[in-house]
């Protein structure tokens, strides 16, 4: 068993630093609110008061982050993450951002011996609380296999993808098709309303065929019921759909359905339904009809 730093316990970094603790690791948590840190105790975890006493005796570090910018805080400077960590430890982003970015931190990483995996995480907050991630890890071959007995107490599927940054470049590949899924199962749920069809027999039935996917399995209820507690937030979804949209037009590919869903989502945003669940996309399908 490792000693595991968990940096970031948010809505999914909770969860998993609490699964760890149950899979039997000695967990470590810092989050820049006390109260999450208090619940992590409750948990089994220890808390600790910064970044740098989190990361010092780790065997295994994971960030659980909001987005490229927070990593590259927690990670740099004096008190940060690379200057304490001990050498030879592993450290684990499992936030979502810039596959650039990611490339960057793990050269700065390596140059003082740390060993970096980027490992974003698909399943959503159920998905954490249930330990059955699916997590997509770029990095060096031995680094993710060291990496993986801590991966396993937080995931189900866990695939090596690339060298550093491609996990991440896995991910935005996957929240393009989750917010377009959204949009579409939410075009869907507002059609079937307008012609009074029984959207819970609906979403049954549309759930056993070729049109069954995660979203209206997951979903789809809520969002007929207008439930909108976050789930994933619509910051973080419009975050990583910026994201796919800067990776995209470097690489010169079109992405026309996922720009489209991107500017819906910052729509969304800007009404103030930032904290609201990606699945409010819904809201917008309404407002576009008039409903
Ligand atoms: P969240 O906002 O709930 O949690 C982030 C946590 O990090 C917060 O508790 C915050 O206080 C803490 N934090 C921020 N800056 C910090 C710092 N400098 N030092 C210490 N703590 C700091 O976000 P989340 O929903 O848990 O998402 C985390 C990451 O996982 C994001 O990159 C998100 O895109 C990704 N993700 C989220 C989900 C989901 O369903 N929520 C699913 C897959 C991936």
């Amino acid at each position: 068993m490792s000693t595991v730093a968990v940096i970031g316990l948010g809505i999914m970094g909770l969860p998993m630093a609490s699964n760890l603790s149950k899979a039997g690791h000695d967990v470590i948590g810092f989050n820049r609110s006390q109260g999450r840190i208090d619940q992590l105790v409750a948990n089994g975890g220890r808390g600790a008061t910064s970044v740098a006493d989190a990361v010092r005796d780790a065997d295994v570090i994971i960030t659980m982050l909001p987005d490229s910018p927070d990593v590259e805080s927690v990670a740099g400077g004096d008190d940060g993450l690379i200057a304490n960590a001990k050498s030879g430890a592993i450290w684990v982003d499992a936030s979502t951002i810039r596959p650039d970015v990611a490339i960057r931190l793990a050269q700065a990483a390596s140059a003082r011996g740390i060993r970096p995996v980027d490992a974003p995480v698909s399943g959503g907050e159920q998905g954490a609380i249930e330990a059955a991630l699916s997590i997509m890890v770029g990095g060096e071959a031995a680094d993710v296999e060291a990496a993986r007995p801590v991966l396993e107490a937080v995931g189900k599927t866990i695939v090596h993808v690339g060298p550093s940054g491609s996990g991440q470049t896995v991910k935005a590949a996957n929240q393009l098709i989750v917010a377009g899924t959204i949009q579409l199962v939410a075009e869907a749920l507002v059609f079937l309303e307008a012609h009074e069809v029984d959207t819970e027999s609906a979403i049954t039935v549309l759930a056993g065929g070729l049109a069954g996917n995660r979203i209206l399995d997951r979903k789809a209820a809520g969002m007929a019921a207008r439930t909108f507690e976050p789930g994933f937030r619509v910051d973080l979804h419009h975050k990583d759909l910026g994201i796919v949209t800067a990776a995209a037009r470097e690489a010169g590919v079109a992405i026309p359905l996922g720009a489209m869903t991107a500017q819906l989502m910052g729509s969304l945003r800007a009404q103030g339904h930032g904290s609201l669940d990606h699945s409010a996309l819904l809201l917008i399908v309404e407002q576009l009809s008039g409903r």
